[in-house]
Parts: C-alpha cells; structure tokens; sequence
C-alpha cells in the first residue's frame, strides 16, 4: 500500500486536519480493511461470476469468506447475505419486498426514532397506497415505549421495523425482545443495526430477524457498501425482473466489509470499552465546563461512542460555524435538500425547542485519543460560551 495513504488511513488527522467526532456520520477506512479492498482490485480482480478461471475463483470465494464474516456477526447464515450499496438501499429492499410478499396494503409499525431512511420510505409507499402505517412511541430518554408496541400489535401488524441503537441519540433497544413478542402476533421484523454492529452484543437467537440491515462505512469500511441478511429474501419477487441476471459484484467493497465485521466482532468489544471511557471523561468536562448542559437520550443504555447533548441558549448551526476546521462534529439531525431539519428524533422524546435547537451529535471512534478528548471539551465549551455571550445576552453564563 501507498506509504502516505496508509500514514493517513492510520491516521485521519494528519496533515493538520480537524479533529473527526463525527463517527456517526461515516468512519474513516481501517488500513487493514483498505489492504483487502486494494488486493481485490489490484491483485485478485476476478470476476466473481466467472468462475471458470482462477482469477473468477478467487473472487467468488473472497464475496463467500465475507458473507460467512458478515453472517457470523448477527447470527445469521450466509446465504442469507444480500449485497446492496448501504442500509438505505438495504432497508428499501426489505420492505418492498415485504409489500410484494404480503397482503396488501402492508401494515408497518416503527418506532417514531427510526433513521430517515425506513421513515421516508414507509412514508412514500403509503402515499402509493401499498402501506398502512402505525407508529410505535418512546419516552424522553428515546426508550421504547412497551405498551404503545403492545397496542399497535393488537391491532394487528405484518411488519415492526425498529433500530437496534439509535443513530443521534444512542439509545440502544431490546430488538431481540421486540422481535419475540412481534413473533408471537404473527408479525415480521426488520432491525436497522447500522450503528449498533459491532459496537454492543446483538444476542440474537438465530433466525429470529426477518431482515437486518448493516452498512460498511459505519464500522471502518468503504462506503457504498452495505448488506440486507434475511432468510427470505429474493430479488425476483419484488420486480420481477430483478433477479433474472446477477450483476457482477463489487468484490473490493464486499471483501472490505467482510473484513470489517471481522474485526468488529474480534475487537469491537474492547474498542468500546475504551471508547465509553473516553466518551464518559469527555460527558465529565463538558458538564464541568458548560452551564446547563443536557445529557440526551439513555445515560445507562446507549451507544458507548455516543454523546448527544443540549447547551440551551446556543443554536448548533452557529456552535457548529465556530468549531468548522477545528472540530468535526454535527447536530445529527436529517438534512433534507440542503436544509438542516429539527430533529425528529428529539421531537418524538419531546424535548423542549431550546433544546432542540442546541443540540450536538459526538461520535468517537477508533483512531480517537484522550488529547482528542481534552482538546475537543475545551474547543466546544469555547465555542458554547462565545456564542450563548453574543446571541441570548449573559443569561447562560
Ligand atoms: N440507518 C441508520 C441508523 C443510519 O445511521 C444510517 C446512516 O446514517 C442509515 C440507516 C443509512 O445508511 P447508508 O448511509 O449506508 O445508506
């Protein structure tokens, strides 16, 4: 490999760049991850669908060894691994697969903290009167909330869509005992474990899912990868027409993904381990520096690289201008044609609009150090307080 590329690989930060919080968004690729993916394309370039050489040969048992990696890692088979370009694309298969295999219209349930991504398109197919939506409600902490589950499986359901840890606040959900009780009202499952994997124990029995969704460049891998695991799932069934050739498959980012999931579930847990140190030392100087700081979402269950919080008083779209070059961080929030929408998430917990509207995403990951830390409590206390001092008078000083 490129000297220079796997200095940077192994360390985003150089050349001066901001310090990267942002591991929520994307993560940067692992330079064990970008070795595979280089050797597929340089080396071993096969095509995995001709298997009449050994080139081809190469290749296709390279996307078989990652299936196995990325089955292994929800206890699923391999079979069952699906390769899409991420966990829009995957959730957008999942479900239309779910109307073309059900009775019509579907009946949806989700949870009102689902990512966009299974929100828009739930939405846009009842528009197409192929769904009939419900919504499944959660406290102020984003903790599902039982009985409105309990409530909308009475009514009956065909599919619970729901997250395994939240993408802006963290908190992480009992999929496993979700998936259980939807089972016993006859109902399917779609878990979006697209910031979970890797990051806290899915202990899941085996073929309890009817669809996961996982994305590549959330755990150190390329982007525009991703896969839906689902023992049922056909190409074929949804259009028809797809299915009837299959196309040649992107051998690099498959194999990187494998080997991502790999090194997720060989050292995922230590990583998070010291991650939750360096979030919790990071939560302490904040609260220390910042007046009326809020901690959002499940303090004793959430994601251990997660740190979601509120400085009322001080609009994240001018905390965020402050610390740009500096610090990359976000407000977590979807952006819908360019416009930083208020988070429905937040909404949804019910917190009050000056929390809304101050509220910052942080997501540590694995090239992040303790000077990281220190630096990015003090950069964002500063940029907190410059901006409460000049947009809402001293009251929050
Ligand atoms: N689901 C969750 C929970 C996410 O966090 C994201 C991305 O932020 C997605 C789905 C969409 O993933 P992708 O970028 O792979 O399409």
């Amino acid at each position: 490999m490129n000297e220079r590329v796997a200095m940077q690989a192994a360390n985003p930060r150089i050349d001066g760049r901001s310090i990267y919080l942002d591991h929520h968004a994307t993560t940067p690729v692992d330079p064990r991850v970008l070795e595979v993916a280089i050797r597929m394309m340089v080396e071993e370039y096969g095509n995995a669908n001709g298997v009449e050489n050994i080139h081809g040969e190469h290749a296709a048992r390279a996307v078989a060894e990652a299936k196995e990696q990325i089955a292994r890692s929800v206890s699923a088979e391999p079979d069952d691994v699906h390769f899409t370009s991420g966990s829009t694309e995957a959730i957008q298969l999942a479900i239309s697969h779910a109307i073309a295999t059900h009775r019509s219209p579907l009946r949806v349930a989700m949870t009102r903290i689902e990512h966009k991504a299974v929100i828009d398109t739930v939405v846009k197919a009842e528009r197409m009167g192929l769904v009939e939506k419900s919504w499944i409600a959660v406290d102020d902490k984003a903790r599902l909330d039982w009985q409105s589950l309990e409530r909308v499986l009475d009514e009956g359901v065909d599919l619970v869509c729901v997250m395994a840890a939240n993408n802006e606040v963290g908190t992480i959900y009992p999929v496993q005992k979700i998936a259980h009780a939807a089972r016993e009202q006859g109902a399917g499952v779609l878990v979006d474990a697209t910031q979970a994997i890797g990051r806290m124990a899915l202990d899941l029995d085996e073929g309890i899912l009817d669809y996961v969704v996982l994305s590549a460049h959330k755990i150190y891998g390329p982007k525009g990868v991703g896969a839906l695991i689902s023992p049922g799932f056909d190409r074929s069934s949804i259009y028809g027409l797809q299915g009837a050739h299959h196309p040649t498959p992107n051998v690099a980012g498959i194999a990187a993904m494998g080997r991502a999931c790999e090194l997720m579930e060989l050292e995922g847990a230590k990583e998070s381990g010291r991650l939750a140190m360096l979030r919790d030392r990071l939560q302490e100087r904040l609260i220390a520096l910042v007046p009326d700081l809020t901690v959002n979402g499940d303090k004793a269950s959430r994601l251990p690289h997660n740190l979601h919080f509120s400085a009322a008083g001080a609009p994240n779209e001018v905390v965020l201008s402050r610390l740009r070059g500096k610090l990359s961080i976000s407000s977590g929030s979807a952006c819908n044609a360019g416009a930083q929408e208020p988070s429905h998430v937040l909404r949804a917990m019910g917190l009050p609009d000056a929390l809304l509207e101050s509220c910052l995403r942080i997501g540590l990951g694995r090239s992040t150090t303790l000077g990281d830390v220190e630096s990015a409590a003090i950069l964002i206390g500063d940029a907190i307080h410059d901006v409460r001092m000049n947009f809402s008078g001293a009251s929050h000083v």
